[in-house]
């Protein structure tokens, strides 16, 4: 089979899995979007799943995503893409990631929101976007936010930040759910914050949640997103983050 046959064959078993979890949950599969993380694979696999209808690519480190981004525009040069951030960001490579970033779902401190407001307003000046950056508060849904995501206590005052902050779309939030237990308390969690903000912001519609292997459940509990590597690119190398 031809990378082709076998992404197209990948793709076309996430979408029914989410159709499927959409109809039991009784929501309208339009409301949540499929983001392809392809991280740890190459240009020519974006541009593949472009040709496929994709146009939402989620990433998790600048110093790949940043030469992926320019190397698909080569690629793919017409096609309408956009690139997330989903990874742990370090406030040092702000400058980079708003030149190929549409999004940054990974928001978890004033420092980082601030850090990636002045990038956008150099990469502005530069000619190098147009465009606001759409923010995503990363929730911490294990109770350690070393691990990435700030405290759910936290996001409402995080939320009132970006949202005052020239430069950055405050769209929603995202979640991680814990590994190797039941995904649902945390999805339960997820959207009780989202709830939260949505009300102190309306624009901020958006619930990033569920990945290759726990999406029903994040779409049982107000998905807007769905994150998926794996089922739809195959096996990263263990190392990969
Ligand atoms: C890698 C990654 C994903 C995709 O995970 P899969 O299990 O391969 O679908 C989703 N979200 C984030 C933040 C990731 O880093």
């Amino acid at each position: 089979m031809s990378r082709r046959e076998d992404l197209a064959r990948s793709l076309d078993a996430v979408r029914e899995r989410l159709a499927a979890a959409c109809r039991s949950a009784g929501r309208d599969p339009g409301e949540v979007r499929l983001l392809a993380v392809t991280k740890t694979f190459p240009a020519a696999d974006v541009a593949l799943l472009v040709d496929l209808g994709l146009t939402g690519f989620g990433e998790s480190r600048d110093q790949e995503a940043g030469p992926k981004a320019a190397e698909l525009a080569e690629l793919r040069p017409a096609a309408p893409v956009g690139w997330e951030m989903v990874g742990r960001l370090q406030r040092n490579k702000s400058r980079s990631v708003a030149r190929w970033a549409a999004a940054v779902q990974s928001v978890d401190s004033p420092r980082l929101a601030d850090a990636l407001a002045r990038a956008v307003g150099a990469a502005r000046d530069a000619g190098e976007r147009t465009t606001e950056l759409a923010v995503l508060l990363q929730v911490s849904l294990d109770g350690d936010p070393a691990r990435g995501g700030c405290l759910p206590a936290d996001v409402p005052a995080l939320a009132e930040r970006v949202a005052g902050t020239p430069g950055l779309d405050l769209r929603g939030v995202m979640g991680i759910a814990p590994l190797d237990v039941d995904p649902e308390p945390a999805f339960a969690a997820l959207s009780q914050v989202a709830s939260r903000v949505h009300e102190d912001h309306p624009g901020a519609v958006e619930i990033s949640a569920g990945m290759s292997g726990d999406l029903e459940a994040a779409v049982r509990h107000g998905s807007t997103c769905v994150r998926v590597g794996t089922a739809l690119l195959g096996g990263r190398p263990l190392a990969s983050p």
